[in-house]
């Protein structure tokens, strides 16, 4: 990256910076895609004492004058046989900064736009921030990378202007549901482009400290035959496995129903666990740190992340309903137990005595004071019934 001074360009790209008012303002643009554009240094000077100043810096820097005739050919033919990406991040929030850092870390271009005015902290890592999503469309990036909420990204697809891309451009996800992208990807792009769904199984907290050994979980969709095609595609996997990352090819489908098994009740316990307010204390176990750690590994995700894992994953319902049998199924055993007890403690050895007390109550409030899964005892109540009753 060269930081040049205010360079001729779309006034789309930056209007936040274009509206201030300094002698010498500057733009972070990455080389390789505006190296033959025209450069200029802008002056707004309120004093003529600055006159010799200002002229000074209107001077022209750099043109694209008298280079050789076939210089886009060859620029674009570096290009494509770089190892490098031009990867446009759509949904610049918490997750699509974490991941443009290893993007850039690893030497690729990027691009980014969102909701959101994220141009200072896009500027800071060395972002080409993009307000409109036609400019952005328009450098025509290798990847488009859908980095939005779950519950966004259909109308954030279906807004951008696809037009403006190259014919073949690679669109790839990271939702942390899958079958979902992948039917809208499929029912609104155009067959010609080429489709990748992934899902980091990590984010912001959890790889903070390095991706190592961390999940990846992907499914190419639809990928031209071209060597071109495969090789972006790799190109852009390539970059998780660099970071140490456990590539998993599976289906959507597949990582679907692990995933609600998994991610889903981790994240549905976190929320749970948040909702208890736990702190720490001066005896905290080793589970007990876990659980806090659990705390903080899911409840800083939004809810918007969360509630996208419930409502856009068919699995996810079964499993909330599992989680709560199991939470009534534990209570009840818990509680079976303490009516044991309790039972002990009134009658002491004598066993008769409740059976007494329950042949004396009506039948309906029979069932109620015993311990659901002791169908034994339920016989052997029964039949002391019978034999008082005779
Ligand atoms: P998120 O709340 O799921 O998504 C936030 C992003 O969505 C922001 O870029 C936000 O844009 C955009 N967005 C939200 N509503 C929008 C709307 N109505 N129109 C346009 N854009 C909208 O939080 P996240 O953690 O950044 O996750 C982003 C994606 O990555 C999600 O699909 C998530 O499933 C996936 N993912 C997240 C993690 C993680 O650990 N966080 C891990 C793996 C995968 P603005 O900020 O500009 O408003």
């Amino acid at each position: 990256m060269i930081s040049f001074p205010l360079v001729q360009s779309s006034p789309t790209l930056n209007p936040a910076a274009s509206a201030t008012s300094t002698a010498t303002r500057t733009f972070l643009i990455p080389h390789h895609y505006h190296t033959h554009k025209l450069a200029f240094i802008s002056s707004q000077f309120s004093h003529p004492a600055d006159l010799p100043r200002r002229l000074n810096r209107l001077r022209i820097q750099a043109i694209d004058a008298a280079q050789s005739y076939n210089y886009e050919a060859q620029l674009v033919n570096r290009f494509s046989q770089s190892t490098k990406l031009k990867i446009a991040i759509i949904g610049f929030g918490n997750f699509g900064q974490f991941l443009a850092k290893a993007f850039i870390r690893q030497g690729h271009t990027v691009f980014a736009h969102s909701r959101s005015d994220y141009s200072s902290i896009a500027q800071s890592l060395g972002v080409a921030f993009f307000f409109d999503t036609h400019d952005l469309c328009e450098q025509h990036p290798d990847v488009i990378l859908l980095c939005t909420s779950i519950i966004s990204t259909e109308s954030v697809l279906k807004s951008l202007p696809i037009q403006r891309l190259r014919r073949n451009t690679l669109f790839v996800d990271v939702l942390s549901v899958k079958e979902f992208p992948k039917n809208i990807f499929l029912q609104h792009l155009p067959s010609h482009f080429d489709i990748l769904c992934s899902h980091p199984m990590f984010g912001p907290e959890s790889g903070k400290n390095g991706w190592q050994n961390l999940a990846f979980v992907f499914d190419k969709v639809r990928i031209g035959n071209e060597k071109s095609r495969l090789t972006r595609a790799e190109t852009f996997l390539d970059i998780f496995k660099n970071e140490g990352c456990r590539m998993v090819e599976m289906t959507c489908a597949e990582h679907d129903k692990y995933a609600a098994g998994s991610q889903f009740i981790t994240h549905t316990m976190g929320r749970i666990l948040e909702k208890l307010q736990l702190q720490g204390t001066p005896v905290n176990t080793k589970g007990y740190e876990t659980l806090l750690n659990l705390v903080d590994n899911t409840a800083s995700d939004s809810f918007d992340l969360y509630y996208g894992l419930f409502m856009y994953n068919k699995n996810a319902m079964e499993q909330l309903e599992r989680l709560d049998l199991a939470f009534e199924a534990l209570k009840k055993e818990l509680f079976g137990h303490l009516h044991e007890v309790l039972r002990k403690q009134l009658f002491g050895k004598s066993e008769e005595s409740p059976r007494l007390v329950l042949a004396k109550l009506p039948k309906k409030n029979r069932t109620s004071l015993l311990p659901a899964s002791t169908s034994e005892t339920e016989t052997v109540v029964n039949n002391t019934l019978v034999n008082n009753n005779n």
